[in-house]
């Protein structure tokens, strides 16, 4: 059963229900077909400096279904993996955002602006995905410094020597790795020293805690202070509110992401906030 959660928004609730519902339905069939038609979209959300300057932006597919409506990344993916197209899905975003972020303002206020793309999970084992990155990055004549790929801290945790070598080649061409939804997964520190990773993205969990949970505090500083000791930079997700946006700057958080800013917003939007200059620090909540 697919439940409408406010306009344009599908949810498929049970895991097992979505696999054959999905399955009848013909979902994994025309999921292939959007990839190779070109069906798909991108949604751009705004990452901002401490001054709220739009430095970056996240690609976040989505799919215009003709009947189901703009479905998400929480129908899509699911999709994707029981149709064994995650590899495909993955390329697709990055070769588009790539095309997208291309024709960019290349800078705002003297900083690189860049464009984030996520990874699924199970890639990091594959020497073989990491090189088809790699070609997609060479052919889009982009800037490999303007380039984020984000990818799961149990996923770098579980990395292959070659896999490690195969990001170390990229890093070294200018791409920087985040490790997204920071703070969910199981790294130990030690472990965490050693990761191929120049940005954390904070899981928006802590963030949400942030102003009435001690431990929350305790945390989000502990991994900010974490990142700076080994020379990387903190992103939170997930900012919801001015309180949160001003306690993580004195935290001395990097960026922020999250809805007080901007919703992910079509292409041509996210063109026209980045040319706009700082965003404005909404005084009421989303
Ligand atoms: P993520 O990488 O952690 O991406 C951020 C998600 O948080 C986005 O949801 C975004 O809309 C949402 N978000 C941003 N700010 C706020 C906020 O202030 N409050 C709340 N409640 N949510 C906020 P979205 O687009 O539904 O994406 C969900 C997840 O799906 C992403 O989490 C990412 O893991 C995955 N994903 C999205 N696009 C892609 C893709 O193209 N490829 C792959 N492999 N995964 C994707
Ligand atoms: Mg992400
Ligand atoms: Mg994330
Ligand atoms: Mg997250």
């Amino acid at each position: 059963r697919a439940k409408r959660h406010g306009p344009g928004r599908v949810v498929l609730a049970d895991p097992e229900l979505t696999a054959s519902l999905a399955e009848q339905m013909g979902l994994e069939e025309q999921l292939g077909e959007a990839l190779r038609t070109d069906g798909l979209r991108l949604h751009y959300q705004p990452i901002v400096d401490r001054d709220r300057t739009v430095v970056s932006a996240e690609a976040l597919v989505r799919w215009p279904h003709p009947r189901m409506g703009l479905l998400s990344p929480d129908v899509i993916l699911p999709i994707a993996e029981q149709g064994n197209l995650l590899h495909e899905l993955d390329l697709w975003v990055l070769r588009a955002a790539l095309r997208d972020a291309v024709g960019w303002p290349r800078q705002a206020r003297g900083r690189p602006v860049r464009v984030s793309v996520n990874l699924s999970g199970r890639f990091s084992a594959e020497v073989d995905f990491l090189d088809a990155v790699g070609a997609i990055l060479a052919d889009s004549g982009i800037d490999l410094h303007r380039v984020v790929l984000e990818v799961t801290e149990t996923s770098l945790v579980e990395l292959s020597a070659a896999a490690r070598d195969a990001m170390h080649a990229l890093i070294r061409l200018g791409v920087s790795f985040a490790v997204d939804d920071f703070g969910t997964g199981y790294s130990s520190l030690a472990r965490l020293k050693d990761l191929p990773a120049q940005v954390i993205k904070l899981d928006r969990q802590f963030i949400s805690g942030l102003e009435t949970q001690e431990a929350d505090r305790a945390i989000v500083r502990s991994a900010i202070d974490m990142a700076h000791a080994t020379d990387r930079r903190c992103v939170a997700e997930g900012v919801e509110t001015a309180a949160q946006y001003h306690l993580l700057n004195e935290l001395g958080v990097d960026a922020h992401q999250g809805w007080l800013f901007s919703r992910p917003l079509p292409q041509a939007d996210f063109r026209a906030v980045v040319a706009g200059g700082p965003l404005p620090l909404p005084d009421h909540q989303p």
